[in-house]
């Protein structure tokens, strides 16, 4: 077992803001890394109610705290409260990952489309560049991931989602590569995220029937807790290949480590610190 420093005028804090936030991977995932790394910072969970995410900005430059990871319902307002943006931020218009920089200010960055390529890279052994991909969904992760999958140089990019209106805002992202699709486009595309809720907790619904995927295919779940959501596993049965949202968690979270630190994150001993806290792992 590392042992930490006993936090004193010097310990940096960091922290996760939300609401809710109790049930956040995060203390396990950056304390872990402080610790490997032997750094003295703290980072903690902060309860922060919808609305007040401008002032937890203002917090962090009046208290000093040098980083934050930020969680919904606050990605938008921190987006529009920071400082300076990076450039997904500014195409997203959502923000997960807050830096106090050496000049007093703030900066707001998106890490989940950059987790999400640097996990089918360290996980999966692929990339999506000249590849097809369907998203379902059109939210907050799935616009993050569509982002990256354009950027990545992704041949064709499908969106499928409840509502329509927001699908076509979230295919846009892609510009020319973009396009709405349907359930149906599935079985026709080389790799598919679930990027909605479908399949969490006690929810068995899908996004759509697994039995049409196929052994050319990757198959990503967003979800992680189930760690085996019964989607993917029907994908699996199919000779698919699949993974689930562990992996993006990791690698978002590990960019945030660097951002704050400057440092490489220690990888290992971040999964080791939050995958006993999943059901089913
Ligand atoms: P969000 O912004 O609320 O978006 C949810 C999306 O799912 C929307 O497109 C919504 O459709 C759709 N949806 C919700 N309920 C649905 C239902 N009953 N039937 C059909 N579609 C439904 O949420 P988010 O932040 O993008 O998160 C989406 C998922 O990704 C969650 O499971 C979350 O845990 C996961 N996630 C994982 C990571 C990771 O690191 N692994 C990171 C972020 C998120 P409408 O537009 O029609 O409402």
């Amino acid at each position: 077992m590392i042992s930490r420093p006993v936090p004193s005028g010097a310990t940096a804090v960091a922290g996760v803001i939300g609401d809710p936030v109790d049930h956040s991977l995060s203390p396990a995932l950056h304390n872990a890394a402080f610790a490997a790394c032997d750094l003295d910072w703290n980072f903690v969970a902060f309860p922060v109610s919808a609305g007040s995410g401008t002032a937890a900005v203002s917090a962090m430059r009046t208290l000093g705290i040098r980083g934050l990871s930020v969680t919904m319902p606050h990605k938008h307002d921190v987006a529009t409260a920071a400082d300076r943006r990076s450039t997904e931020v500014d195409v997203l218009g959502a923000a997960n990952c807050l830096v106090l920089d050496h000049d007093g200010l703030v900066t707001a960055h998106n890490t989940d489309g950059p987790g999400f390529i640097k996990a089918l890279a360290a996980e999966a052994d692929q990339a999506v560049t000249g590849r097809s991909v369907l998203v379902f969904g059109a939210g907050g992760a799935a616009r993050a991931v569509i982002d990256a999958c354009a950027r990545s140089g992704a041949a064709e990019i499908i969106v499928v989602n409840r509502s329509v209106d927001k699908a076509r805002s979230a295919a846009s992202l892609a510009g020319s590569s973009g396009r709405v699709g349907d359930p149906s486009d599935a079985a026709d595309v080389e790799i598919v995220v679930n990027a909605t809720p479908l399949g969490m907790a006690a929810d068995s619904s899908m996004p759509c029937d697994p039995t049409t995927f196929g052994t050319s295919q990757l198959v990503i779940d967003l979800i992680y807790d189930p760690w085996d959501t019964q989607w993917l596993a029907g994908a699996r049965r199919q000779g698919a290949a699949v993974m689930n949202g562990f992996a993006m968690l990791l690698h978002q979270a590990a960019s945030q480590f660097s951002m704050w630190t400057g440092l490489e994150a220690p990888i290992d001993a971040m999964a080791a610190a939050a995958h006993p806290q999943i059901r089913g792992t």
